[in-house]
């Protein structure tokens, strides 16, 4: 079933470190933008290659910060994409959320709307680590707005956490992972912090002298995580990602399996039948190409099957369950092992890649070294 994704491109700050198509908040542009995703999702059954009718089982709403939006403008998104295509009635609806945005009613409102997972973007439990991410929130802040989400009846919550943040001991760490699995969220995803080379988060670590740990305590950090939470009875189902049985993203589970996805608003992918696009990135061009009914697409490329078979490789890996061979070899009419095996004998050896000669997977310290081992099945770019 395919997965609808909304990008939200609105944020209240823009955080040191961020490199996600966003921009700052504008009551007026967000109306603009609303109402031309209202008329993107509605034109899209038309327009995305024979998606109409089609069945959908999540909606996402990523950004940015899609928790800036009012309660309604969330609800007559909703509303569009179940009058668009065929969501089922037990879909998984998550919508981004960041601490400081939210309220009792406020999150209520979204709950009515018919939001049923939020995702909190936390990164950190200690405030100064979250100052030096210049993050609008705190520690408590975040505290209260989980509790504020399980008040109002989200029994599916997730949150992020950055490791490896400057000044960043491995205790310190440990110390955001304890807290995250004292409140028992449903799902978790822990990211390293990657600095792009212009981020202004650069220019303050120069000028305060903030360094980072040393690459080998970022690999600590990473197991003694998955150790915890691993005790404290999450499941690790990506390399990121854990979550209780039963509480995977659905949603996300869609890029890492082959599956299918549409993208809204700027900047937005979309995924079909072998091709992928990408709707042009600038919130203004945004609008004025859909006020105009023009192109949208910005870039559009069909997969051959070579790229669309290392792809699905490529982030099956990413699994803990790891890629069913047999079944990427029937549906790509292809020999896995035959071509890639060569390559990926010395990683099986170092106790890195388990394979039994059905099922591919990452062993735990394999994951981090993951993209090395991954770009065995890069022959080609990557698509963007
Ligand atoms: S809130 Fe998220 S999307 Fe917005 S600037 Fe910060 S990191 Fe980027």
């Amino acid at each position: 079933m395919l997965g609808l994704y909304v990008h939200i491109p609105f944020c209240s700050a823009i955080c040191n470190y961020c490199n996600f198509n966003r921009g700052l908040f504008d009551a007026d542009l967000k109306e603009r933008y609303v109402a031309a995703l209202l008329r993107e999702i509605a034109t899209s059954p038309s327009t995305s290659l024979g998606a109409g009718g089609a069945a959908a089982d999540t909606i996402y709403f990523g950004g940015g910060t899609p928790s800036l939006l009012e309660p309604w403008e969330i609800g007559a998104l909703i509303h569009a994409c179940r009058h668009a295509f065929a969501v089922t009635n037990d879909a998984e609806i998550t919508m981004e959320a960041n601490p400081e945005t939210v309220t009792p009613e406020r999150l209520a409102g979204f709950r009515e709307a018919g939001v049923n997972r939020l995702s909190y973007g936390v990164q950190s439990f200690r405030d100064d680590e979250l100052q030096r991410l210049s993050r609008l929130h705190s520690a408590s802040r975040a505290a209260d707005a989980f509790a504020m989400a399980r008040a109002a009846g989200f029994d599916n919550v997730s949150l992020d956490l950055m490791m490896w943040l400057p000044q960043q001991t491995i205790a310190q760490w440990l110390e955001s992972v304890d807290a995250l699995i004292a409140l028992g969220p449903d799902h978790a995803s822990l990211y390293i912090l990657e600095l792009y080379p212009n981020a202004p988060l650069r220019d303050a670590m120069a000028r305060s002298q903030w360094s980072l740990a040393p690459d080998d305590d970022a690999a600590e950090m990473y197991l003694q995580a998955m150790a915890r939470l691993d005790a404290a009875g999450y499941e690790q189902y990506e390399i990121s990602n854990v979550a209780r049985p039963g509480r995977a993203s659905r949603h996300n589970l869609k890029y890492w399996s082959d599956g299918e996805w549409l993208g809204f608003g700027c900047g937005a992918h979309s995924t079909r039948r072998g091709v992928r696009w990408k709707n042009v990135s600038s919130t203004t061009e945004y609008i004025a190409a859909v006020a105009s009914g023009g192109q949208l697409a910005a870039e559009r490329r069909v997969l051959t099957d070579r790229e669309a078979l290392e792809e699905a490789l490529f982030t099956g890996l990413r699994l803990t369950r790891g890629i069913d061979v047999h079944t990427v070899n029937a549906r790509y009419t292809t020999d896995v092992w035959g071509i890639y095996g060569d390559g990926l004998e010395r990683f099986r050896e170092a106790g890195l890649l388990i394979y039994d000669g059905r099922l591919l997977r990452l062993s735990r310290a394999g994951m981090l070294l993951a993209n090395e081992i991954m770009s065995e099945f890069v022959s080609s770019p990557v698509v963007d």
